[in-house]
């Protein structure tokens, strides 16, 4: 495989690069690097305003079919803009709900109308949203979903709690897994709603996180109504769909995200030697293993995205969920340990909101990296079951649902 760029992706990186060196530069030189892991509440006007100039200049949903307002670049563009996107400094984004998950979904199983309303928002930077998978019990096992929603008239009433739900303070919009058929079990009897946020039916309380910091929150359903058409796929056969959007996760993201890992371990190794504790020789090896792991890491993410013209299919989708996420969080161990005594020292004001470096947020952030997107132990089972024909986990009777 030669991992050189083509003359047409080398001229496609030099484009990227230079539009992102112009607005980092000029108009939007003061969001550079806002909102990165643990402070992804950072500038909201400015990072929505951001989400505009990106639709407007073509560079949102690239992978996309031209007829969707998509570029439909391959791959290794999408791979490109992504590693330009970190390496540059940009900040985070904050519709990635709406462009990797949603959009992609509304594609494969949207109506044309739901195409036609929905798509342009995304493309455009203009509305954002949410994901409505996960309730007090239902995460891992999200055939448990218990919100549910009722057809009066021409709309949808819904009720019930999800948590955990990431931008829902910032969504415009959130796409709901919901049940629609008061008795049914499991994964039957579900579907894929739309819900508008900015309603009197919907309360979004945010979750202070260990990093001090709100990233996540509750969303409370109760009474909340949505158009009778806004179901995506068929009525009470949202889990499909719901399983849809699951396989969009990741993917070609995962070598942007490569370029931060990089870059957060290179400032490791730098302070490692700046403090002296490069001369521990457990540290060493540590820090010598992280760097071995990470290039690995690359190479079986380039090697997973060759050939591929969609979403990541397991077993590739798995190992590389175990793998960043593992690399990720032995990472931010690793860098309490180059800290040392300082490490367990925040700055900041009692009881009000406390000020970490770079390594402590990581080393707390990244305890999330090993649950969401499906956790370690979910990655163990689905390789487990459907890669090495391991017999299934028994299943246990599902709790409440008739
Ligand atoms: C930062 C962050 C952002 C998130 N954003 C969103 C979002 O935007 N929208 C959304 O819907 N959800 C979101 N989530 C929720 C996430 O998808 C869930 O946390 C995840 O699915 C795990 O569910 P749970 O928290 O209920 O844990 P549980 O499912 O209760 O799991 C608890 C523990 O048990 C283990 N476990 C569970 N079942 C099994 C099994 N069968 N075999 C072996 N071990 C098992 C798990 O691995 C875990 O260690 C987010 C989570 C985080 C941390």
């Amino acid at each position: 495989m030669d991992l050189h760029d083509s003359p047409e992706d080398a001229a496609f990186r030099a484009e990227a690069r230079h539009w992102l060196e112009v607005q980092l530069t000029g108009r939007f030189a003061e969001a550079r690097g806002l909102g990165r892991m643990g402070l992804q509440h950072e500038g909201r006007q400015l990072r929505q305003a951001w989400e505009r100039s990106l639709g407007e200049d073509g560079w949102t949903c690239i992978g996309w079919p031209v007829e969707y307002g998509g570029r439909g670049a391959p791959v290794s563009q999408q791979v490109i803009w992504n590693e330009e996107y970190v390496r540059a400094d940009a900040p985070a984004r904050i519709n990635v709900m709406g462009e990797g998950l949603l959009g992609p979904t509304l594609i494969a199983y949207g109506t044309v109308e739901q195409k036609r309303r929905f798509l342009p928002g995304i493309t455009q930077g203009t509305e954002l949203w949410c994901q409505g998978y996960s309730e007090p019990d239902a995460g891992s096992d999200l055939a448990n979903v218990q919100t549910r929603a009722v057809r009066d008239g021409d709309e949808w009433v819904i009720s019930g709690q999800k948590v955990w739900t990431s931008y829902a303070q910032w969504a415009d919009w959130c796409f709901v897994v919901c049940r629609t058929d008061p008795g049914s079990a499991r994964h039957k009897g579900l579907s894929y709603l739309l819900v508008p946020m900015d309603q009197p039916g919907v309360e979004v309380r945010p979750i202070r996180q260990v990093t001090g910091t709100s990233e996540f929150n509750e969303v409370f359903f109760d009474g909340a109504r949505t158009a009778a058409d806004l179901v995506v796929g068929e009525v009470n056969d949202g889990w499909r769909v719901a399983l849809a959007t699951l396989a969009f996760e990741r993917g070609v993201g995962l070598l942007g995200d490569v370029v931060g890992f990089r870059r957060e371990l290179d400032h490791l190794l730098d302070l490692a030697r700046r403090t002296g504790r490069s001369d521990d020789p457990v540290l060493r090896q540590r820090l010598a293993d992280a760097w071995v792991r990470l290039f690995i890491l690359r190479l079986n993410t380039l090697r997973s995205l060759t050939g591929v013209d969609g979403p990541v299919a397991p077993p590739e989708a798995s190992i590389a969920k175990l793998f960043w996420a593992t690399w990720h969080r032995d990472l931010g161990e690793l860098a309490m340990d180059v800290l040392g005594m300082r490490s367990s020292v925040a700055g900041g004001v009692p009881d009000g909101p406390y000020e970490l470096d770079d390594e402590q947020r990581i080393f707390l952030f990244s305890r999330a990296d090993t649950i969401y997107g499906g956790s370690n132990e979910i990655q163990h089972n689905i390789i487990g079951e459907r890669v090495l024909g391991l017999p299934p986990e028994p299943k246990v009777a599902s709790k409440g649902v008739t």
